[in-house]
């Protein structure tokens, strides 16, 4: 069955309350009908980054609950859970067995041996498309003291599996049925651009490689009556090019879009890029991890760019940078700001409303993360506490904190605005962008006797929906 065209919530397994449980609960008693979905952020056993370090996908972590947990949350909302595909913890069953018996362990081709891919010269390196400030290669010592290298491009925690072995395609088709059989629905490829480890290339995004494993994938999960949602930064023709292959791409370009048409009230780049969107995508204006740069190249003039990014770095802590694997210190461009989008817009309730309502009218499912539902602002103690950037937009909420939140006005108007989306037939139909001026946005959405429109005004931030009452025929207005 397809994905349920209503808005979607993302959420951490315990960050809204403590566990699977209180978050069921939480949705249940103040979302209910204003969503139809749930990207739960990894749920597994994980020994790093914020889940994103699994042990397995067959477990959920006993901190958060169980299977029972997940089937509840499944058997009520779509449900969309992480795929780690590119890396397993070193603290797996696989990884301790290869570390244990070396060559001989039976797990030893699920991962990628560095000094078995020839000679890497100076000039390879400085390809490679690395992720922290070190080589993407981890030493390992077995247990009768031999080593060798294992390629590993996030944390050290964080190993990196072969794509050219058939048990790392046997460990993800195993993963796929176990959790369709939970009731998952939709996949979210985690960092699927890195399983391409080719010498003298990037080793990211590696055609026609790439495409050949997410092909792969994607006809297991529709075997499995799920679809796939590859996750990847860059260049906005990725997106395209992953909707050609009969996949669900991100909308990553909305977010600094709307914060460029926002803060400039200009909205010439956000309607070139509304009539040519995927109308199969799914789109975000946040994320658990920062506001992507690279997502909006081509698509806005660098210095327009610039410009946002400098507005915006006023209220972010420190930007995530891109680097060189040659020289990991080089600071090539911004990559991901850190920021909630509710400070991005400078807590202005109408900018942010404003937002919303565009990301809703856009083709696409949309997906709103819990700290922007809750319209949260920068968790700066969180932050320093882990020394983790991306937790600036993280929050912990206590049930509390989420009661009290939920009534406050910005928040109220944000979930007039989800059970709209959610309910209103029209956006099974078709949509249009409709004229406006360079200060304005209009879009409508029309599916038989059905219609609405969106007007926004990006200088005074004024939202305003028109619709058509289906019981009545009558035309009513909604000041969002
Ligand atoms: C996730 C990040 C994570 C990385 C490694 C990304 O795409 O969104 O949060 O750090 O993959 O798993």
């Amino acid at each position: 069955m397809s994905l349920r065209n209503q808005v979607q919530l993302i959420a951490y397994p315990n960050r809204l309350g403590g566990n699977l449980s209180d978050l069921f609960e939480i949705v249940e008693a103040h979302l209910g009908s204003a969503i139809g979905g749930l990207h739960i952020l990894p749920l597994y056993p994980s020994n790093a980054d914020g889940g994103f370090s699994p042990l397995t996908h067959k477990e959920v972590d006993p901190v958060y609950g169980d299977w029972t947990d997940v089937e509840r949350i499944s058997s009520k909302y779509d449900l969309c859970l992480d795929l780690t595909l590119n890396h397993i913890s070193d603290d797996s069953v696989e990884f301790k067995d290869f570390i244990q018996n070396g060559y001989r362990s039976e797990y030893s081709e699920l991962f990628v041996h560095v000094d078995q891919l020839g000679e890497i010269s100076p000039d390879d390196m400085a390809k490679i498309h690395i992720r922290k400030e070190k080589e993407p290669f981890r030493e390992v010592t077995f247990a009768d003291g031999t080593k060798d290298r294992v390629w590993c491009t996030f944390t050290e925690h964080q190993i990196d599996l072969n794509y050219n072995s058939p048990r790392t395609y046997a460990l993800m088709e195993d993963y796929i049925r176990f959790l369709t059989a939970r009731g998952v629905k939709l996949f979210r490829l985690d960092a699927f651009g890195y399983t391409t480890k080719k010498i003298g290339t990037s080793c990211f995004l590696v055609e026609p490689d790439v495409y050949e494993i997410l092909r792969w994938i994607n006809g297991v999960a529709a075997e499995n009556g799920a679809e796939m949602l590859p996750e990847v930064h860059d260049h906005p023709s990725y997106q395209y090019a992953i909707a050609l292959h009969g996949m669900r791409p991100y909308g990553f370009a909305l977010p600094p879009l709307l914060l460029h048409a926002l803060l400039d009230a200009d909205s010439t780049y956000l309607k070139q890029w509304l009539r040519m969107c995927p109308r199969n995508q799914i789109t975000v204006l946040d994320t658990h991890d920062g506001i992507c740069i690279p997502d909006v190249e081509g698509i806005v003039p660098q210095d327009k760019i610039q410009d946002m990014i400098h507005n915006v770095s006023q209220r972010s802590a420190d930007p995530i940078l891109r680097r060189s694997a040659a020289n990991v210190h080089s600071v090539g461009a911004i990559y991901q700001l850190t920021c909630t989008f509710y400070d991005a817009v400078k807590q202005n309730d109408d900018a942010y409303i404003a937002a919303r309502a565009i990301q809703f009218f856009a083709p696409g499912i949309p997906q709103v993360y819990y700290v922007g539902w809750l319209c949260g602002t920068n968790d700066t103690d969180l932050m320093d506490q882990t020394g983790e950037a991306r937790d600036i937009n993280r929050h912990f909420y206590t049930r509390e904190e989420v009661d009290a939140a939920v009534l406050l006005p910005v928040v109220k108007r944000l979930h007039k605005l989800m059970q709209f989306r959610s309910s209103y037939p029209a956006f099974d139909g078709r949509f249009a962008l409709q004229y406006s001026n360079d200060k304005s946005v209009a879009m409508c959405w029309r599916k038989d006797e059905y219609y609405c429109e969106l007007f926004v005004d990006l200088i005074f931030k004024k939202s305003t929906i028109r619709y058509i009452d289906a019981r009545t025929q009558r035309t009513l207005t909604m000041k969002c």
